[in-house]
């Protein structure tokens, strides 16, 4: 199985270190035609302006979107959950977005003084033991559509993960730990 990894900015070896401990296949994804034959793709956390000007240029957000609306799963981690978003909050004007989910993303939603932080969170979705999330000047979901289903939530209520169909979003960094639940989850999702 060969799972695409958006390579043009932010922490995509660290999907890759994941997806190869599954017995998965990552395939750097620069050029529309490393689209061809993959199953599924991520798009990491970095910097969501510069990951959607980049890729806009390279000409990668049309066939992405293709990839999506062909039922392959889509995941976006930080960064990349605001690219997934079809409206953005604080985001830079004009940035360039996938535009897949039905949620708003309110973008580096935490504010400067808890830039980063790391909290136990409960996802149902990946059984009971709770799951690390990393969070690294990360944005929030602020609105959620009628299709889309939340998976997780900060304690005071705030949405962190959410799915679509076979779209995924997080708000937090999977890749930067040692749990591969999320990943696995993510598989899964193909051909819902
Ligand atoms: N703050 C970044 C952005 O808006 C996201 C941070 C991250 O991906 N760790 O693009």
């Amino acid at each position: 199985m060969k799972i695409g990894v958006l390579a043009v900015q932010g922490a995509f070896i660290e999907h890759e270190q994941m997806l190869r401990r599954i017995g998965v296949e990552p395939v750097e994804v620069r050029l529309p035609e490393h689209l061809e034959g993959i199953e599924g793709l991520i798009i990491p956390g970095g910097e969501s302006t510069t990951i959607g000007r980049v890729s806009g240029k390279w000409g990668l957000l049309e066939p992405i979107r293709d990839l999506a609306r062909s039922g392959r799963p889509v995941w976006g981690t930080c960064a990349g959950m605001i690219l997934m978003a079809k409206e953005v909050v604080d985001g830079v004007p004009g940035q360039p977005l996938l535009g897949l989910m039905d949620v708003t993303v309110r973008r580096n939603a935490f504010g400067r003084q808890v830039d980063s932080f790391e909290t136990d969170l409960e996802v149902p979705a990946l059984g009971d033991l709770p799951f690390r999330a990393v969070f690294i000047r990360a944005p929030l979901i602020e609105r959620v559509g009628e299709e889309v289903e939340v998976l997780a939530r900060l304690e005071d209520g705030t949405v962190v993960a959410v799915r679509q169909g076979n779209l995924l979003a997080t708000s937090f960094h999977p890749e930067l730990t040692e749990d591969v639940r999320f990943h696995r989850y993510f598989l899964g999702l193909s051909g819902r």
